[in-house]
């Protein structure tokens, strides 16, 4: 197996809501999730709007602080590093779900990409140039010099989420986390940033954190699957694996969901599970997915069950397998 480039130990990152004058409520947003990200490889985490998953990309970046738990990164536990973290920025980028929001829109393209280089020191406009052309040629933006006097909005979605990949690769980082990256893009555009993704991902022997809802994406553009349910990992394996064999009752509710018929409705998933997912602020006792599970019986509502080892690299948390 390759390296490990990202490990997160048991992380819990919540948010505290002051509720009146003595009142805090605690959302619980990740809770208790460790995962490994290796190089060359893709991990997805799938799940539901609002079961955490953003949360957990952002605090495996120290964008937000983790209640507890430890981010280790090429070996080193950062988790309380309070130093400067310019080295790390520099390693470890992120890729937002909307890249128009993501550009300055008074900024040329050239502007947008030479900021980073010159944030980290670089001085020489002709190595800056060279620079912004490879990158924009490995994001397939042909020919580069065109788009250097471009403004965003006279790109597409797809080019403008090219721009970010682009900004994002030019440091030369190891550990990336796409959140959403294709789901505000035009549905024909998809697939190709998905497999640019996944091309960079192999030539650059990147460790990928690729966040998604639509579980359908990850079978050609993953590696393993990280299922996500109310703040906690309840499936994770090999995709292939995952997908044939899905054992948790809520991986199988999410591979039977079909995208909405409806085109207003084209970037959601018409839930097939009945009921919403829990509060946050207030999860069920037991199993957090008791409540909606059709294959639910007696310990389910009173203890949670741990993520276990079912097959090789094929681990579930339901006590249907233990
Ligand atoms: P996802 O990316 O899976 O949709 P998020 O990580 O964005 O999930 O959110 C997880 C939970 O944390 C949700 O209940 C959300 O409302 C809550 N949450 C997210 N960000 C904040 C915040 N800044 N303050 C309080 N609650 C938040
Ligand atoms: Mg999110």
């Amino acid at each position: 197996m390759s390296k490990v480039i990202m490990k997160l130990e048991d992380i819990r990152t919540y948010y505290y809501l002051r509720k009146g004058l003595f009142k805090t409520l605690v959302v619980k947003a990740v809770d208790g999730v460790s995962l490994e990200f290796r190089a060359g490889e893709t991990t997805a985490i799938v799940g539901e709007s609002g079961c955490g998953k953003s949360t957990l990309g952002r605090t495996s970046l120290k964008l937000i602080e983790p209640t507890s738990g430890k981010i280790i990164f090429e070996g080193k536990d950062i988790t309380h590093y309070k130093g400067d973290l310019k080295w790390f920025r520099k390693k470890a980028q992120i890729i937002f779900q909307d890249p128009f929001q993501a550009l300055n829109p008074y900024h040329s393209i050239y502007r947008i990409l030479s900021e980073p280089l010159e944030i980290f020191g670089e001085r020489k406009r002709e190595v800056i140039e060279e620079k912004i052309v490879n990158a924009l040629e490995e994001v397939k933006m042909h020919p580069p010099e065109e788009f250097l006097t471009k403004y965003p909005h006279m790109l597409s979605g797809g080019q403008r989420q090219r721009i970010c990949i682009a900004r994002a690769l030019l440091l030369g980082p190891i550990y990336l986390v796409a959140d959403e990256p294709v789901s505000m893009i035009d549905a024909s555009s998809r697939a190709e940033i998905l497999t640019l993704f996944r091309n960079i991902q192999k030539s650059r022997d990147l460790a990928i954190m690729y966040i998604t809802h639509d579980i359908a994406t990850t079978k050609y553009f993953s590696d393993w699957i990280a299922i996500m349910y109310a703040g906690k990992i309840i499936e994770y394996g090999p995709t292939r694996e995952v997908l044939r064999n899905p054992l948790h009752p809520y991986t199988k509710a999410l591979i039977e969901a079909v995208p909405d018929p409806d085109p207003e409705n084209r970037f959601k998933i018409r839930p097939v599970i009945p009921g919403e997912p829990p509060n946050p602020i207030n999860p069920p006792p037991g199993c957090r997915f008791h409540v909606r599970c059709p294959k639910r019986f007696d310990p389910c509502d009173k203890k949670e069950p741990p993520l276990k080892k079912v097959k090789k690299d094929h681990y579930v948390a339901c006590f249907l397998f233990t």
